[in-house]
């Protein structure tokens, strides 16, 4: 019987190819898509970020390191300190001297507030008197108690309309190291507000300042990230909910977080001059999200492509499978069923034909001198016969009956549902075609004849009982002088 390979087998096959492929797609696209995405985060995070700030802090200190060091030559100038000294009489020289400093510096403001008399002195004159109760003058009050010489404030200056300002609070000392009032400069934030916005807007990145306490004390003109305002703490921002412990007080360093199905790269530099750290933040921009999308699509044509090779290998297994049977149960010559084949299909018969008590017969025919042909005209002609005789039986019989070639130029026929009388006339039928219509090969005649024996089904027989009745009726036809049909005698 044909041996084919088990489904199950097959089934595993399948499914281990299936994981092979699987994995090895699924290997190299998340190879592909992890290398593709660390150079892109190793990029933001090493150089995009960083450059950001050193460009942002450079300017920063091109904006604030000046006001700085002119806010300390104020502070130690002696002119205005012996002015103080001198009891302040007159405010003319003071403020031309805040005229100068203003002019010559380019700042927009420039002030010195007398400890002694509590007055406001600017460039364009006394603008008032600090109170300690009044909320706006607390900057001096804080000033004269702090430790440190000088600090910086973002506030509004009530003599340039209330612009958000950075004044640099220098404290002024008298000869002997006592406090006598703050100088110094003020400069407008607008132009590192506008660096900030260049960065947020072009680069998709968020810029803003955070003090020491981590509160944000400078952002964008629309703010800092994610909707956040000067005067906020970070932890009041939602988004930095996963870095709370982190930043409880901001430190230097790089951090990431997820906000809104997003990954953020945050770069933190602390800034001494002005005591402020500066955070800037990235989320991840459409190089990371193209990166992504193409993974998607190449897991999807993987998947497909696996897919087809699975459906692919399995046709073909399938096809090979039924080739491979069909080889093993069909003669090569004659394409009739092998000996193989027929056993197959001729038990089945046998069952049926008990089953329905329907009559069955066998008829075994033998070629007669087939030896004598092919030594005469050779094992071609012979091969030549043997399928124009087998395709004689086939035009003879029914789709139902068996046909096989049983060996050499011996075949055998089960006729399903015929009596012996019948099977006796289709044989003789057969006999005589052979005898009269003959064969040709390469423009030669060749008459053969056949033999045969023909056998019926009883009751209780084997298949293997049936056919040696039928062989011993076709041995008797050969005894007899051959070209003859022979039945069983019992
Ligand atoms: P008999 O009348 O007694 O049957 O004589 P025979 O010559 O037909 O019988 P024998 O069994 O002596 O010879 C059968 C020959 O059939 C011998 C063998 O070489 C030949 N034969 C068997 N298979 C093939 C085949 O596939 N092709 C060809 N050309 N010859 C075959
Ligand atoms: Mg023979
Ligand atoms: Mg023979």
């Amino acid at each position: 019987m044909a041996r084919t390979a088990p489904p199950t087998r097959q089934r595993v096959l399948l499914l281990f190819l299936l994981v092979l492929l699987g994995c090895g797609f699924l290997a190299t696209s998340l190879v592909s898509y992890y290398s593709a995405f660390n150079s892109i985060r190793a990029g933001i995070i090493h150089t995009e970020l960083p450059l950001t700030s050193d460009n942002v802090y450079s300017e920063i200190q091109k904006d604030l390191v000046r006001p700085i060091l002119i806010s300390s030559m104020m502070a130690r100038d002696t002119f205005l300190r012996d002015w103080v000294l001198a009891g302040e009489q007159e405010a003319l020289p003071i403020i031309r001297y805040l005229q100068e400093v203003q002019a010559h510096y380019g700042t927009v403001t420039s002030f010195f507030v007398s400890d002694k008399t509590h007055t406001y002195y600017q460039a364009k004159g006394v603008l008032k008197q600090v109170k300690e109760d009044e909320p706006r003058d607390s900057w001096y009050f804080r000033v004269r108690e702090m430790a440190e010489p000088y600090e910086i404030n973002v506030d509004v200056d009530m003599a340039n309309q209330d612009r958000l300002t950075v004044f640099i609070n220098y404290k002024v000392l008298d000869y002997q190291g006592n406090f006598i009032g703050a100088a110094g400069v003020g400069l407008t934030v607008d132009t590192v507000v506008q660096l900030i916005d260049t960065y947020q807007q072009r680069y998709q990145r968020s810029v803003f300042f955070v003090d020491r306490n981590g509160r944000i004390v400078l952002t964008g003109a629309e703010g800092g990230p994610m909707g956040a305002r000067s005067g906020q703490t970070l932890l009041e921002l939602p988004a930095l909910e996963s870095l709370r412990e982190q930043l409880a007080t901001p430190k230097s360093g790089s951090f990431e977080y997820r906000e809104e199905g997003r990954d953020h790269f945050l770069n933190v530099r602390f800034i001494p001059e002005l005591n402020w750290y500066l955070f800037v933040d990235k989320h991840e921009n459409s190089a990371l999200a193209n990166i992504r999308q193409s993974l998607y699509l190449n897991l999807l044509i993987c998947l497909l492509v696996t897919l087809i090779v699975i459906a692919l290998v399995s046709v073909a297994l399938h096809r090979y499978q039924r080739r491979i049977s069909a080889m093993a149960t069909t003669d090569l010559l004659t394409d009739l069923l092998n000996r193989r084949g027929f056993d197959l299909l001729a038990s089945q018969a046998l069952q049926e034909a008990r089953r329905n008590a329907s009559p069955l017969c066998a008829l075994l025919l033998d070629i007669d001198n087939f030896k004598q042909l092919n030594d005469s005209h050779g094992h071609l002609a012979g091969d030549e016969v043997l399928r124009g005789f087998a395709q004689r039986l086939r035009d003879n019989l029914r789709q139902a009956d068996i046909i096989c070639r049983w060996g050499g130029e011996e075949f055998i026929l089960l006729l399903k549902d015929t009596s012996a009388a019948q099977a006796r006339d289709l044989g003789e039928k057969l006999r005589q075609q052979v005898e009269q219509s003959g064969f040709s090969h390469q423009g030669q005649d060749l008459a053969i004849t056949t033999s045969i024996g023909l056998a019926q089904l009883h009751r209780d027989d084997s298949l293997d009982q049936l056919i040696a009745r039928a062989d011993r009726a076709l041995y008797r036809a050969k005894q007899a002088g051959r070209n003859r049909l022979c039945e069983e005698t019992a």
